[in-house]
């Protein structure tokens, strides 16, 4: 909708910025930077994906691929979502940009017992993302569902299989786990490498 020069089929929010630049209007600048700021090719072939939440004031935009993608069947995801699993895109919080609304930061427990905050819209208090204890607030634990396209975002891996609802049945072909995993056997070598960029602090 948004796009000046619709391409029929294709995804709205992927490549984007690169549809805009080979139709040779202005590209748009990534996230954050500054007019006059130099952008790396590869910043603006990078998709991008818009999400919002339910009362629309809060809107937010990732830049890039998520790392990777949880489909998460734990007890404590049920409760949280009401539902049978929580859709969780990983992604570095540099890539994540707030462009409209308030949003709070509510603490709230989570199953390693650590806690978790959950960013929320502050008028319609749907979750958007979350920031866990192990990475802290430099990764985004962003909700699928919130996604201008949820379906843009499938899941890598199915995790604590062991409280799955027995209804839920898994696909084959994805990676499902009773519990955690070991993320150095499953994540593509270059979410890998984004990882410790994104923890050196760097990201
Ligand atoms: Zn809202
Ligand atoms: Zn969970």
């Amino acid at each position: 909708m948004r796009n000046q020069h619709p391409v029929p089929n294709s995804p709205s929010a992927v490549f984007r910025a690169a549809l805009v630049e080979m139709a040779g209007a202005a590209p748009r600048l990534p996230c954050g930077s500054p007019p006059g700021q130099n952008v790396l090719m590869s910043e603006l072939l990078e998709p991008v994906r818009e999400g919002h939440c339910t009362c629309r004031l809060v809107r937010y935009r990732i830049r890039g691929n998520p790392l990777f993608v949880h489909c998460c069947h734990c007890r404590w995801c049920q409760r949280e979502t009401g539902a049978a699993f929580a859709l969780n895109a990983l992604i570095e919080t540099s890539r994540l940009e707030l462009l409209s609304g308030q949003v709070e930061r509510v603490a709230t427990p989570s199953n390693s017992g650590k806690g978790q905050q959950i960013v929320r819209c502050n008028v319609c208090r749907i979750a958007l993302w979350s920031h866990y204890a192990g990475a802290g607030p430099v990764l985004s634990f962003v909700r699928v569902g919130t996604l201008e396209d949820p379906d843009s975002a499938p899941p890598d891996i199915h995790i604590f299989t062991s409280s799955k609802q027995p209804w839920v049945v898994l696909p084959g072909g994805i990676p499902a786990v009773p519990e955690y995993y070991d993320r150095n056997q499953y994540w593509p070598p270059a979410s890998l490498e984004r990882r410790k960029v994104m923890l050196a602090g760097t990201a």
